[in-house]
């Protein structure tokens, strides 16, 4: 049989994989005293300036985890890159200031 925990599994993952605490609502449930909570697994994420989750199943917990984190090095890198391309062209801003454009005395 084939991996099913793999198949389709996005490599990256905007998010954070967190888990959600709430009741059934069913009157004769544990859940309902409020002691012990269902807890199920979920992917929190923006949208639209809204927080939106979405469920996940038990056995698609680790793989989200691990492509969320895989999304979360590559903005890094992202980010740390666009900052050395900003302080490179700071740079050579600064030093077509200084010798590009001989001042003249006046
Ligand atoms: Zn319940």
């Amino acid at each position: 049989m084939a991996d099913r925990k793999s198949t389709g599994m996005p490599r990256m993952i905007r998010g954070s994989v967190v888990t959600q605490r709430r009741r059934c609502g069913k009157p004769t449930c544990h859940c309902a005293s409020g002691e012990t909570l269902h807890e199920t697994p979920v992917l929190s994420y923006s949208e639209g300036g809204r927080t939106r989750t979405l469920m996940l199943a038990g056995s698609d917990v680790a793989a989200v985890a691990a492509a969320v984190a895989r999304y979360r090095a590559a903005l890094a890198k992202l980010q740390a890159d666009g900052n050395a391309g900003l302080a490179a062209l700071a740079a050579r801003v600064a030093a077509q200031r200084a010798t590009g454009r001989p001042r003249r005395g006046r």
